[in-house]
């Protein structure tokens, strides 16, 4: 079977075929680093890393080209910087250390190539100019705008008319603009901002163009897939297209376009606990970073995805019964194998990682009940190397349930349950109870099984 992805310029589910098997490109709009990332800013990070794996697998680790670029020049950037009276990259260059922490914390691969927008002004500029030179764009007031009744394909992505954008409340209407639409790709820096001396007067990029930019550099004129999260179909992927088409007159910019759906946040279901916390790097120390890319894959990629408690709570407990189940068979020797055809085709179709996630269970189901040394080695090498395809189960299962715990609190947490067997056998309930009590004080989790009991520290929620 080949990859399905769902292409939001034509609408519908289409078999993805590469311009180039030899080298698959991939662009996916990265962070504006001013700030922590977040849990929202995540999904697209961990739903294109999953991509970026599967593409992997299938044409070749080496052939996979994975861009995400990073946007270290924009309005937010330059508040901050003018704030704490200092340069730009002081902000930059600590958010974007940051952001690599915190989305290595979730298992995602670093991209191939991250381009950063400051390094590509002379890319942009060059853009620029051959929109200017075809007619697609045109100065005004020390702007550059982008013309966009010049293109007649402007608006098919997002599927709306010109008609429609120009009432639409969100353009901003300015008098230098020949058409509310137009939109910006040059403008005057505002004092204390960053500038740069260009054709059309001294000044800065629009933030659409760097990408336009950066993908021309790094990837080509024309790529395989374009990916980002929904909120960004319009404008700015709608722009991307324009300006990326228009500087050269080409048919296409992207082959593919893959959109994720938005987090939910419910405020009121998350009045409690972890569902409140909003940053991922606040997230990450108070529950494993792989609960958190569970709860962000339990739902197909392009449905909204509801951010609750119980979803944190449920993705710690599933990924514990499939760490569970690796613990029971650390007796057996298998390193990860080839994952089975089942869950790869769930993750071929579309990315389904819901379905890919109950192939997890049921491999699992499979090695719990195995009975011979063979099918136990099998079944434990075909969920490993299936975890391994979607970033998952690759830590020490000992490690899962007691990693927080230093030695000494291990050394009492086996005590108490040693005591606590033996209290049972005994049915000298009182001392069971009084073990309980104390397990619980520690922050310690006990989860009975069949083969005894395994243990975890709860995960702490915030105070
Ligand atoms: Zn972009």
């Amino acid at each position: 079977m080949s990859v399905f992805l769902h292409d939001t310029l034509t609408r519908e589910k289409r078999e993805f075929v590469p311009a180039d098997p030899k080298r698959v490109t991939l662009y996916v709009c990265g962070p504006t680093v001013y700030n922590y990332a977040h849990i929202g800013n995540a999904r697209p990070v961990v739903v294109f890393d999953v991509l970026f794996r599967l593409l992997r697998r299938v044409y070749g680790a080496g052939a996979v080209v994975y861009a995400r670029n990073i946007t270290d020049v924009d309005d937010k950037i330059n508040q901050a910087a003018i704030e704490q009276g200092v340069d730009i990259s002081a902000i930059t260059d600590k958010f974007t250390a940051i952001y690599h922490q915190d989305m290595d914390a979730l298992g995602a691969l670093r991209p191939t190539v991250e381009p950063r927008a400051t390094a590509h002004i002379a890319e942009m500029l060059a853009l620029i100019g051959a929109m200017v030179q075809r007619g697609h764009a045109y100065a005004a007031d020390g702007h550059v705008l982008f013309d966009t009744a010049s293109f007649a394909d402007y608006g098919q992505l997002s599927g709306r008319s010109l008609e429609d954008m120009i009432a639409g409340a969100r353009v901003e209407v300015a008098g230098y603009k020949k058409n509310p639409a137009d939109f910006v790709l040059w403008k005057p820096s505002k004092p204390g901002e960053p500038v740069w001396d260009s054709p059309w007067g001294p000044g800065r990029p629009g933030w659409h163009l760097e990408c336009s930019a950066m993908i021309e550099k790094t990837l080509g004129p024309e790529i395989d897939i374009h990916g980002g999260g929904h909120d960004l179909i319009f404008p700015h992927h709608e722009n991307e297209i324009a300006q990326s088409r228009c500087a050269h007159d080409q048919p296409v910019l992207a082959r593919y376009w893959v959109h994720n759906g938005f987090l939910t946040m419910d405020a009121e279901k998350m009045s409690k606990s972890l569902g409140n916390v909003k940053l991922v790097h606040e997230l990450i120390k108070r529950v494993p970073g792989e609960v958190l890319r569970w709860a962000l894959l339990s739902g197909h990629y392009r449905a909204p995805l509801d951010w609750t408690d119980t979803l944190i709570e449920q993705s710690r407990k599933s990924l514990d019964r499939l760490y569970g189940a690796l613990q029971r068979a650390g007796d057996v020797e298998a390193p990860p194998g080839e994952p089975p055809q089942a869950f790869v085709e769930a993750l071929e179709d579309d990315l389904n990682t819901p379905r890919a996630m109950a192939e997890l269970f049921a491999l699992a189901k499979t090695l719990e009940t195995a009975k011979s040394e063979n099918e136990r080695r099998s079944a434990k090498a075909a969920l490993l190397g299936a975890g391994a395809l979607a970033g998952f189960l690759q830590a020490d299962p000992d490690a899962w349930f007691s990693g927080a715990a230093d030695d000494d609190l291990r050394i009492k947490v086996e005590g108490l349950l040693a005591e606590r067997i033996e209290a049972r056998k005994a049915k000298d309930w009182p001392t069971a109870d009084r073990i309980r009590d104390e397990l619980n004080a520690l922050n310690v989790v006990v989860m009975d099984g069949p083969d005894g009991a395994t243990w975890r520290l709860r995960d702490s929620n915030p105070t």
